[in-house]
């Protein structure tokens, strides 16, 4: 009998995930909890009201409804342990156990765990108390420094410092004034690095990985990389940046490496896990992990995936990813760009009306991954977004491989 899914979580990356599954002969129904206005009564895909915090609530909608299998986009209810809950409960949940989602959810848990297991990154302190990390900040033989909040701060717990004085105030903003509530009790402070960023995610069952293609993020406002950092303005893949040599060492020397580590600690890692790389002089370190799909990255991966993501999820949770790795186009290549409201990321107004959806499901793009041709035809009042998404693939494939490019 074909299957039900519930979706947990409500942005683009819910939808992406969605409009992915609903591809599937497999799939009867996806519901999405709590979804937004592009997953709502879409063909298969519906919304649906159900918590998602009271994980009991959510086991008991699930056996009602004879849903046979839960996604999880966002970290917090991964890092709340619902894959543990539902997975007791007698409903399967795909992602990693709230223990192993620790390595998002405890940014000096990651850290640790990087050092025990030689994995390359910044070089580091971690600290509860904050005249430790200042009496650290004014010793440390790095001259640039960036502050983390430890815990989950979607996305803003981190402070890149010019210098020590600008860091020791970082400290005192996380750990004094709570800028980050508790998510700021214990800071890391480590090494700037510099370089271009990328996000390498892979599949894994706990033992075998299988890389996606390399993404990348552009986190800053306006176009050049200008302006205040973002939850995301776009993203495209796969990133020429990335080589396969380099992709190769990031799987065995990042991703496999970080996988056995967390099994051999007693941590299993299950799901979805994404490497966020500096590529520096010395090669690629590790800024972050995130135990989910990023978003926007997840926008631009799954319309890459040839394969059945169904399948991909269920050979993933039975331990079959060795012997039926994904399939992806990999001839052709994605690109999103993100329209924020005016105002974005400080305050900024919701509910305005977008136009010009039924049109852009008419040309066959997809709303989540539209390039600068559909976004032109969407739009609201104060609409900001960049027109320069992917410029540094653009930039690498002309200086590497002689490329002209036309608008
Ligand atoms: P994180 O959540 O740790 O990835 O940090 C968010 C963003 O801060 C990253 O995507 C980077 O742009 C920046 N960042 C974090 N750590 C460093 C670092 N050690 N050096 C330079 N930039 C960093």
């Amino acid at each position: 009998m074909a299957e039900k899914v519930l979706v947990v979580g409500g942005g683009g990356r819910e939808h992406a995930l969605a409009w992915k599954l609903a591809q599937s002969p497999l799939i009867q129904q996806i519901l999405v909890a709590p979804g937004n206005a592009g997953t709502a009564n879409c063909g298969k895909i519906s919304n649906s009201e159900v918590s998602v915090s009271n994980h009991a609530i959510l086991a008991q909608f699930c056996k009602d409804h004879h849903v046979g299998l839960v996604l999880v986009g966002p970290e917090v209810p991964l890092a709340a342990g619902i894959v543990d809950d539902l997975t007791a409960a007698g409903v399967p949940c795909f992602g990693p156990s709230a223990k192993a989602a620790q390595l998002e959810a405890s940014k000096s848990f990651s850290k640790a765990f990087m050092e025990r297991h030689g994995l390359p990154t910044a070089r580091y302190g971690s600290f509860t108390d904050a005249q430790e990390a200042c009496s650290f900040i004014r010793t440390a033989d790095f001259p640039a420094l960036v502050v983390k909040a430890s815990g989950l701060a979607a996305g803003k717990g981190v402070i890149v410092a010019s210098n020590q004085e600008e860091a020791c105030q970082a400290v005192m903003d996380i750990m004094k004034d709570r800028a980050f509530g508790s998510a700021g009790d214990t800071v890391v402070v480590e090494e700037l690095l510099e370089g271009e960023e990328v996000s390498c995610l892979c599949f894994t069952d706990g033992f075998s990985v299988a890389a996606m293609p390399p993404a990348q993020d552009h986190k800053r406002l306006h176009d050049g990389d200008l302006g205040p950092n973002t939850g995301g303005m776009g993203a495209y893949c796969p990133t020429p940046q990335v080589s396969q040599e380099i992709l190769q060492q990031i799987t065995e020397s990042v991703l496999q490496k970080t996988v056995d580590g967390m099994r051999e600690e007693g941590a299993p890692y299950v799901g979805v896990l994404y490497a966020g790389l500096m590529l520096t002089k010395e090669g690629p370190k590790v800024l972050e992990f995130n135990c989910r799909f990023g978003d926007p990255e997840c926008q631009v991966l799954l319309p890459l995936l040839k394969s059945d993501l169904y399948e991909v999820i269920l050979n993933t949770m039975s331990g079959k990813l060795a012997s039926s790795a994904p399939v992806w186009h990999r001839d052709s290549s994605a690109v999103t760009v993100v329209m924020a409201s005016a105002g974005y990321p400080g305050s900024y107004k919701k509910g305005v009306e977008i136009t010009g959806l039924s049109q852009i499901q008419d040309s066959g793009l997809q709303v989540f991954h539209a390039a600068n041709q559909g976004v032109a035809s969407v739009g609201f009042p104060g609409a900001v977004y960049r027109r320069d998404i992917a410029h540094r693939a653009i930039a690498h494939l002309k200086q590497h491989r002689g490329l002209t490019y036309k608008d």
